[in-house]
């Protein structure tokens, strides 16, 4: 058998026989009569109880002390980098491996990304790697940590938990502090994740979520902001709602606002989904145990495991191939595919985008080295749940 043989054999004895997609929504629970609900009472739209509710929820579970629901996660992101001080002409330094939408986010508000090596433990951005770049060619002035090359400022940070997986946040805060960055967590991916018992998202002066169609939940689309600061809290409330001055029935708008709330219809969505969420995360771990005794007798490969020390959502199941058969991903992704199991490969790393190819950024031997052996693989949770086999 080639390795792509045994890769389709394990997969097949995991998700049964294909076509089975990478991930998909499973809508079980109490949706239907939140949206009829929603319909019935006609609030459908920007505002409504739900989208209060989802916000409660949303904090209760991740223990943040504030959540603000917007339409989606790029959104969540392009409003945290503004009220974390992110000014047109800044730098950000941002994982080279990670979705597009984490870059897109830093050149809405003007602003460069500045890409970061990722460590394959975690897949995440590399703190150490990353200490040891910015002691190299930044200078501290003012408290501002300034490029040297390029004599823009870099404000703010923004690591990005990789499928579920949690960064090693704790080097990464220290990093923050020590060059005087803010901390923003693309937390899009890790909703159900944990650092330490901690939710990932609520270290960094914000966290945020995305809802999408993929993700782990959904609201269809949507998103949301992690805040345990009131005021900042109460500023993205604004911000994302048209920044309209609170009155009965005059228009003030005291700032250059978004139209970013989250529609109540969505968020009906998203208070059934965030009910399931527990059944969801333990199915999504059966289906990785399922894996990791699937792979077991499958030679060159290695099944990504949480972090030590982390809980992860296993959003999205990942094998890493040993770098001598980094040559035969194609091949494996031809096969199952062919077989109708979408597996696919890492994104394209940011920084070789045509918009992003002149950035600046670090050495990226580790995460060149990930996206050439980085696939994933079926993950949907409804292939965890009892008999769905
Ligand atoms: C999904 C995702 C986003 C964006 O979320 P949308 O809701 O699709 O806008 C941002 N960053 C990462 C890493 C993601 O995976």
């Amino acid at each position: 058998m080639t390795l792509a043989q045994s890769i389709q054999a394990a997969i097949s004895q995991v998700v049964g026989t294909g076509p089975v997609v990478l991930h998909e929504p499973r809508f079980a629970g109490n949706e239907w009569a939140y949206l009829k609900e929603c319909l019935d009472s006609t609030f459908v739209s920007s505002v409504g109880k739900f989208v209060d509710r989802f916000e409660i929820d949303l904090a209760a579970y991740t223990g943040a002390k504030h959540a603000v629901a917007v339409v989606n996660g790029t959104a969540a992101l392009h409003v945290a980098l503004r009220l974390g001080g992110v000014q047109p002409g800044d730098e950000v330094l941002i994982p080279a491996l990670t979705f597009v939408a984490t870059a897109n986010a830093v050149v809405y508000g003007g602003a460069t990304p500045h890409f970061v090596d990722s460590e394959e433990c975690t897949l995440g951005l590399d703190p150490r790697a990353l200490r040891e770049y910015l002691q190299g060619i930044t200078d501290i002035d003012q408290k501002q940590c300034v490029n040297r090359a390029t004599g823009r400022v870099i404000r703010a940070l923004v690591p990005m938990h990789t499928f579920g997986h949690p960064v090693d946040i704790e080097g990464t805060l220290a990093v923050a502090r020590d060059f005087h960055l803010t901390l923003v967590e693309d937390a899009a991916e890790s909703l159900g994740s944990t650092f330490h018992g901690r939710h990932t998202g609520t270290f960094g002066l914000m966290g945020t979520l995305s809802f999408n169609g993929n993700k782990t939940i959904t609201t269809g689309g949507g998103g949301a902001i992690l805040i345990n600061d009131t005021e900042l809290a109460k500023h993205a409330k604004h911000l994302t709602t048209t920044a309209k001055v609170s009155h009965r029935w005059e228009y003030l708008h005291d700032e250059i606002g978004y139209n970013y709330r989250l529609p109540n219809i969505n968020a009906a969505l998203g208070c059934a989904q965030l009910e399931q969420l527990p059944d969801f995360l333990a199915a999504k771990r059966r289906i990785f145990e399922r894996y990791q005794a699937a792979f077991v007798g499958v030679p060159q490969v290695r099944l990504i495991a949480e972090p030590e020390g982390c809980h992860s959502n296993y959003w999205l199941q990942t094998v890493l191939l040993d770098e001598s058969a980094a040559g035969e991903r194609d091949a494996i992704l031809a096969t199952t595919n062919g077989a109708g199991f979408m597996t696919r490969p890492a994104w394209t790393l940011l920084h070789r985008l045509a918009p992003y190819h002149a950035c600046p950024k670090m050495e990226l031997p580790v995460a060149e080295s990930l996206e050439r052996r980085l696939i994933n693989l079926p993950s949907s949770a409804h292939l965890g749940m009892e008999g769905a086999r």
